[in-house]
């Protein structure tokens, strides 16, 4: 069975951990990553969802942190900050360093980042084909007020997110670049070839709602003759880990599982899901979309897998 799946960081990281534990022998397992989070830091090219799953699947994950890399030290950080060198909000550990290092000096030699994730996975083995959304940059950007002065201004959407921890109102998100970019080759074959797709219980608004609307996304997910799954984010009203919620107001969204579904939509009238899993009690209504209730905490691989199934269960796969 192919199984294509949707993901943005660390929700989409574990999801995928609980994917790989519920795959029989002949299964092949391709991740659509997120790259809105991208960003330029000190001449560096970081791709935080990407190093995520890849550091996540291949075992050299911070797993307190659920990011960066396992016994990080700090030293570049630090003797950025005595230079005064901006930004200093944005933490580049040493062993992390390595890998923009690697991946900025391919993307300059004219590699794509698809082909450079490719390359950099050769030494993490993360056992699942891990795909940029698109090869062309789309970052998000987040319109806020600026706290110095009032005036509204677009900031990275990094700087929103790990300056301000997503504390500063959203106005709108914005995907910069995106109408000059294209959908990766591999992420459009990806969809269309697979037997299932699944939707990681990543955030909806920054992280796949963000790949759905790469060009070229859209139109793929729709034609795909494999069902498309959704798993909640949102348990019992309150994203299960991080900010979420912050995002989910910018776009007038409630933060339910029951909100979520009927945002992202019946695939049948050009929305995203066939399917939609909740959590017990979340008892959610989505016309359009099958709606099964199943437990959601991925507490660990197995308890993951175990949705994954569910999943595969609802697509009747
Ligand atoms: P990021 O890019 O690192 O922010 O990670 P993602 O976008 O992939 O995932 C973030 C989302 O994962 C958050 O909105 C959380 O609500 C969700 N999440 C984290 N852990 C769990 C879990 O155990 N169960 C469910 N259902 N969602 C989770
Ligand atoms: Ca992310």
């Amino acid at each position: 069975m192919q199984v294509t799946v949707l993901v943005g960081g660390v929700g989409g990281a574990r999801f995928l951990q609980g994917v790989k534990a519920a795959a029989g022998p002949g299964d092949t397992i391709r991740a659509v990553v997120n790259i809105g989070d991208d960003i330029w830091m000190h001449g560096l090219r970081v791709c935080p969802d990407l190093d995520t799953c890849m550091y996540t699947l291949g075992a050299g994950i911070d797993t307190e942190k659920g990011w960066g890399r396992a016994k990080e030290t700090w030293s570049v950080r630090e003797e950025l900050e005595a230079y005064g060198a901006d930004p200093t909000w944005f933490g580049l550990g040493d062993r992390d360093v390595a890998t923009h290092l690697v991946r900025t000096r391919m993307l300059r030699a004219g590699y794509p980042l698809s082909q450079v994730t490719a390359a950099l996975c050769h030494r993490w083995s993360p056992g699942v084909d891990l795909i940029p959304a698109s090869d062309d940059r789309i970052e998000t950007h987040v319109v806020v007020d600026d706290p110095a002065d009032g005036r509204r201004k677009a900031i990275h959407f990094q700087e929103w997110w790990v300056r301000h921890r997503a504390a500063l109102p959203a106005h709108s998100f914005a995907s910069v670049g995106r109408d000059e970019a294209t959908a990766c080759p591999d992420a459009l074959a990806a969809v269309a070839d697979a037997d299932v797709v699944l939707v990681a219980p990543s955030n909806p608004v920054v992280s796949v709602n963000t790949i759905v609307d790469v060009p070229g996304m859209r139109p793929a997910l729709t034609a795909a003759h494999a069902k498309v799954i959704g798993v909640s984010p949102i348990v019992d009203g309150h994203a299960v880990r991080g900010m979420a919620e912050a995002c989910l107001a910018a776009v007038d969204v409630p933060v339910t599982a029951e909100g979520v579904g009927r945002w992202y939509g019946p695939r049948a009238a050009g929305g995203l899901l066939d399917g939609w899993l909740v959590a017990p009690g979340d008892g959610a209504e989505v016309p359009g979309v099958e709606v099964r209730e199943v437990p959601l905490m991925m507490t660990d691989p197995d308890t993951t897998a175990a949705m994954v199934r569910a999943a595969y269960e609802l697509a009747g796969v």
